[in-house]
């Protein structure tokens, strides 16, 4: 399963970040996720406890924002919202257009279970 392993360097990520502040615990992780990542959130979150287990993440909860596709056009210049599969310009329609956001995975922030410092 893909999402395992996405899911097992991202708990990596995160014991690191556990390991740098000293934190016995994690509270929740967020994760930012585009449609176009190739990440499915629903897979993310199912992999999770296997993934977590026995590690700093363990009882922690994972969280996952969408992040919307966004589009610069070639054509009008606008940036807009655009849809999966149907990445066209929101204001004129043109197909010529450019992926500004939406394919990335991002670790968003994790709340330590040590203090109530979020680091981001
Ligand atoms: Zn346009």
């Amino acid at each position: 399963m893909h999402e395992l392993s996405v899911c097992q360097a991202l708990i990596s990520q995160v014991e690191d970040i556990a390991r740098q502040h000293q934190a016995e615990g994690i509270r929740h992780i967020i994760v930012r996720i585009g449609p176009l990542s190739g990440v499915e959130p629903e897979l993310l979150i199912q992999a999770f406890p296997l993934a977590s287990a026995g590690t700093v993440a363990q009882d922690s909860q994972l969280i996952i924002e969408r992040l919307p596709i966004r589009v610069h056009c070639e054509s009008c210049g606008a940036d807009t919202d655009a849809e999966l599969n149907k990445l066209v310009c929101g204001a004129c329609g043109d197909w010529h257009t450019k992926l500004l956001s939406g394919d990335e995975m991002l670790l968003a922030s994790v709340e330590l279970a040590k203090t109530e410092n979020s680091y981001v």
